[in-house]
């Protein structure tokens, strides 16, 4: 029967995620482009259980539904225009994996890396993280091999992985600096690896991709700032300092 297409849903979250990523800039496009990009999702509700996360490890990687909570104030357009065509060409929206959606609703498959309770509480650790800190998580499921994975599938958008174009350097004071943050690998796991990976994708907006650019740019990784500058195709770490 034709239903009031106008009514309208909740969701309430069922997790969390912590992830390195306190801001936008610098996070991946897309799931698995950065693999030192580890996490967790922290259950919530009923979903805090035992019999919920029940199997869950029999799968290798999991689908993460959530909402781009950072967004979902500022609304979405019917169009836009996506960063890989350098952010001047339009496309519509449901054509593209846009941040800003109709109902704000992403969908991102990455390696399960284990399923752990600490006193009550749940965690799904993760890798490959394509997400802020925080945000909510309205779903999880199994990603099914079979029918999830489609090797003759084809995007005329999107079909190879960004580059990495740029290569990554460690100033001696970052070199220094990393070494003392060495000491708090448990709080900072990969920290090395994943400033490297993030940075290697150029986080900069695409007019300044390859392109030398005197500025120097900030990113926020877990609670430190990590200066660096491009210079050619190559970028220098200059500095990792707690942002506190
Ligand atoms: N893999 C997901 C998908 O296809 O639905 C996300 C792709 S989207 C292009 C990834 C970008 O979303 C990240 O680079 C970041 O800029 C943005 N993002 C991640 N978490 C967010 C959040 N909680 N709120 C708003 N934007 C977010």
């Amino acid at each position: 029967q034709n239903q009031d297409l106008s009514q309208s849903y909740s969701l309430s979250p069922i997790g969390e995620i912590q992830s390195p990523f306190n801001e936008k800039f610098g996070i991946p496009r897309q799931p698995g482009l950065c693999n030192a990009a580890v996490g967790s999702i922290k259950l919530l509700g009923e979903c805090n259980s035992d019999e919920a996360v029940k199997d869950l490890s029999l799968h290798s990687h999991i689908w993460i539904l959530f909402l781009f909570h950072q967004n979902l104030k500022q609304g979405w357009k019917p169009s836009v225009r996506p960063p890989r065509l350098g952010g001047n060409e339009k496309m519509g929206v449901l054509a593209t994996r846009s941040p800003f959606r109709p109902n704000g609703i992403g969908m991102s498959a990455v390696k399960l890396l284990g399923v752990r309770k600490s006193g009550k509480q749940w965690f799904i650790d993760v890798k490959g993280l394509d997400l802020l800190d925080g945000t909510p998580v309205v779903d999880i499921k199994p990603y099914i091999p079979y029918s999830d994975n489609i090797p003759d599938a084809q995007s005329e958008l999107a079909d190879t992985a960004p580059v990495n174009s740029l290569d990554v350097k460690f100033t001696s004071q970052a070199k220094n600096q990393l070494e003392a943050l060495s000491e708090k690998a448990e709080q900072y796991p990969k920290l090395a690896l994943l400033i490297e990976q993030v940075l290697q994708q150029d986080p900069r907006p695409s007019y300044k991709q390859n392109k030398a650019d005197d500025k120097i740019y900030g990113i926020l990784l877990y609670n430190l700032n990590i200066r660096w500058q491009v210079t050619n195709n190559q970028c220098d770490v200059l500095e990792i300092a707690s942002s506190q």
